[in-house]
């Protein structure tokens, strides 16, 4: 196993508190290393919809030895959800906590500052609300003694549009490096498939992706999907930012990022994917809003295992065979049905048809999952 990835929040909304974030480090090392020894390469976040309540409120659980979890409680939320353990393929372990709280004798508020301290990297792939609020809630304790600011990545109209909309004195204080000499934040433009070294742990492909398209100008919204790579291990995961189909798609993008992973999966380097799929599938004339529905992630897939068998002279498994495909941004309904118990059946149910093999979990939040 690679890489523990702790879920801040996986919801699409509209909820708030609990969407799109994400803490990674790879497995080999502990929650408890990283903050006794004070190491700050190895947690990165990808996006921040959610963020310091989350982790407060993870160590607090884990505190009290309390048997609720923030996972449990969402899904209470719901009548007809299921066990957590459900939602999760069998072959993924998971843990409701840091393991951090026995030896460290710290209150749960002094923990979880301690952990955003040591997270210097967040990758934002679009800056919808439910991608940074979190990043903008936090950023009013992103100052430190140590005097480095957090280094937020993204795409050249991410950073834009964060610094004029978010961080501009108004709807935020301008709290970006550069523009003050005050160190909270800076701003760090990506360019689509320039490989960054972010520190002797982590390298990033950053891939444009298509979110639909912007209601007014009917010009495509773009966001991002990144390939993190852990350097010590040669590992590989790919995370994507919210995403529309190709087949939906005036100029699709996807087709090129499973053409540049194919190889990283045939060679055992790239075992998970998170991507979003926000609803169950849908009538055929409801809107998408630039999202996944199961029946065109499941389209994106066989693209991929396409690629891949065509690659290949004979396969006698499928080429998708214990790939990890984790869901993300489900969207909370008024119905009371629950959404995820519904997405993992379709996605099941194609996944058999298709015979694809992919090995699918949605992520729930407050959850760490290692993959
Ligand atoms: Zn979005
Ligand atoms: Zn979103």
């Amino acid at each position: 196993m690679s890489f523990d990835i702790t879920i801040l929040g996986s919801s699409g909304g509209p909820l708030e508190g609990i969407t799109c974030s994400y803490i990674l480090k790879p497995s080999y090392i502990s929650y408890k290393s990283i903050i006794e020894d004070n190491l700050s390469q190895y947690l990165i976040a990808i996006d921040a919809g959610s963020g310091l309540n989350r982790i407060t409120e993870i160590i607090t659980n884990e505190k009290s030895n309390s048997k609720e979890s923030i996972a449990n409680k969402i899904l209470s939320y719901y009548e007809d959800s299921l066990s957590i353990q459900h939602y999760i393929h069998h072959s993924i372990s998971i843990n409701h906590h840091y393991n951090i709280c026995t030896e460290i004798n710290s209150s749960p508020i002094e923990l979880s500052f301690k952990i955003l301290n040591l997270i210097n990297t967040y990758l934002i792939s679009h800056p919808h609300l439910d991608h940074i609020n979190g990043l903008i809630i936090n950023s009013a304790a992103f100052h430190n003694q140590s005097n480095k600011s957090k280094l937020v990545y993204g795409l050249k109209e991410t950073t834009e549009a964060l610094q004029k909309y978010i961080f501009n004195d108004i709807i935020w204080p301008n709290l970006i490096h550069e523009s003050n000499g005050i160190s909270f934040l800076d701003l760090i433009d990506i360019i689509p498939n320039e490989s960054i070294q972010l520190n002797e742990i982590y390298k990033v492909i950053p891939f444009e992706i298509n979110h639909g398209t912007k209601q007014y100008t009917n010009l495509e919204y773009k966001s991002t999907s990144f390939l993190i790579k852990d350097l010590n291990k040669n590992q590989y995961i790919l995370i994507f930012g919210d995403v529309e189909s190709d087949k939906n798609s005036k100029f699709p993008k996807n087709k090129f990022i499973w053409e540049s992973i194919s190889d990283l999966i045939t060679t055992g380097r790239l075992k998970s994917i998170i991507i979003e799929c926000s609803t169950p599938n849908l009538p055929d004339q409801e809107p998408r809003f630039g999202h996944l529905t199961p029946d065109s992630l499941i389209d994106e897939l066989k693209i991929l295992q396409n690629i891949i068998l065509n690659k290949s002279d004979t396969s006698p498994t499928p080429p998708l065979n214990g790939l990890n495909i984790l869901i993300t941004h489900v969207k909370e309904n008024k119905f009371g049905k629950e959404p995820r118990k519904i997405i993992l059946n379709e996605l099941n149910e194609l996944n058999e048809k298709y015979n694809l093999g992919c090995q699918f979990s949605i992520l729930l939040t407050g959850l760490t999952y290692t993959v």
